[in-house]
């Protein structure tokens, strides 16, 4: 292919910028910050189920509780009258023992409702452990995650600020390189993925190390400057 030998000095530097360039992309691929943040977000999500669980068991022992108090209220106020009933009986005997029977069960049953307000109570602060704990949980999860961010912001930004300092000099270089150059620089490093361009040493590829035979080496020799290595199929610069 026709191309200025100032060209491809130019090429070959700016390949060394390329190399740099897919250096930095796998080192940002690679960083360990966006797994972290995705675990953090799929552990929130089981944590926030968490929670709400805790709370529908808090709700119901409160709900347990209110209605506890509220029959021991209603009982209270029956055991009151009762009691003023046995006050103004004033001897009437068959009614004071039936008033009295009527008290002892009332008693009995608020003594009940008394260990069940106890046990109620104990679940609650059960229930208020297990909130804390989640609480404190979910707060670490966002502490994790907002420090996994705030990594992945300062170091993948750094590195895709060198990538752009390290694009704008390689754009710099090939804009004065022949564009039907570039074109076969970027088609053949597009398909290869990796290096393009190589020197042809003597009988070898600079990139594949292949040896290239006599009647092959005659016809890419014929191409110079610029051929291809009939091997790896890179582009190979040849120096006279
Ligand atoms: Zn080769």
């Amino acid at each position: 292919m026709q191309a200025k030998m100032d060209d491809l000095d130019r090429l070959l530097e700016a390949q060394g910028f390329d190399l740099q360039i897919i250096h930095l992309k796998k080192q940002l691929a690679e960083l360990p910050q966006p797994a972290r943040i995705a675990d953090a977000r799929s552990k929130r999500q089981a944590l926030q189920k968490k929670a709400d669980q805790v709370a529908a068991l808090r709700k119901d022992a409160e709900r347990r509780l209110t209605r506890i108090a509220d029959e021991d209220a209603s009982l209270e106020k029956k055991q009151n009258g009762v009691q003023a009933a046995i006050d103004s009986a004033q001897g009437d005997y068959r009614n004071v023992e039936a008033r009295t029977k009527e008290l002892a069960g009332i008693a009995r049953r608020r003594e009940t409702l008394e260990a069940e307000r106890a046990e109620a109570d104990a679940e609650l602060a059960k229930i208020a452990a297990l909130h804390q704990q989640v609480c404190a949980a979910l707060d670490e999860i966002d502490r994790l995650e907002a420090h996994a961010i705030q990594e992945y912001q300062q170091q993948g930004g750094a590195l895709k600020k060198s990538e752009a300092d390290l694009i704008a000099k390689r754009d710099a270089l090939l804009d004065k390189v022949d564009a039907e150059v570039v074109e076969a620089y970027r088609k053949t490093a597009e398909r290869l993925g990796s290096i393009a361009l190589g020197v042809l040493e003597e009988d070898r590829c600079g990139v594949c190390r292949s040896v290239i035979d006599g009647g092959r080496l005659i016809d890419l020799k014929n191409q110079a400057p610029l051929g291809v290595c009939p091997s790896c199929k890179r582009l190979l610069i040849i120096k006279s």
